[in-house]
């Protein structure tokens, strides 16, 4: 995608000024450095302190591109943070289901554990009471 590939390069300047900056005049000059956002090639408008553009772009900048918010879910989309809400309705349903499964795999997953330990204890007697 071509706003991705813009990203990652942007990420990097501003890596690289923040550096720059604070091997320049110290620590303390990050917070004087004015930048506009990197995405501005994309069209953000946002402008401001070099220290306020890392949490601009990843919390609420409009041209950043953002994973879903149920990526840990498995929803693998990614968008500009300004279409995600248009992805949030649309996949609603699916979003649903995703965190269902998951709910219920985990579910799974302490019951298994459960068994598990009560196979564990009472072994001996699991298998006298399968005999009969
Ligand atoms: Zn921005
Ligand atoms: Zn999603």
């Amino acid at each position: 995608m071509k706003f991705q590939k813009t990203y990652v390069l942007n990420l990097t300047s501003v890596v690289f000024i923040t550096i720059l900056c604070s091997l320049l005049q110290g620590s303390d000059a990050i917070q004087q450095c004015q930048v506009r956002c990197p995405n501005h090639y994309a069209g953000c408008l946002w402008e401001g302190r070099m220290r306020s553009a890392e949490e601009h772009m990843f919390t609420v900048c409009n041209f950043q591109i953002t994973p879903c918010k149920f990526q840990d879910l498995g929803c693998n989309f990614k968008d500009l943070r300004k279409n995600m809400k248009e992805h949030e309705s649309n996949a609603d349903e699916k979003h649903k289901k995703i965190t269902l499964l998951s709910v219920l795999r985990l579910t799974q997953k302490r019951d298994t554990l459960k068994i598990g330990q009560r196979i564990g204890h009472k072994s001996g007697k699991l298998l006298q009471s399968q005999g009969r």
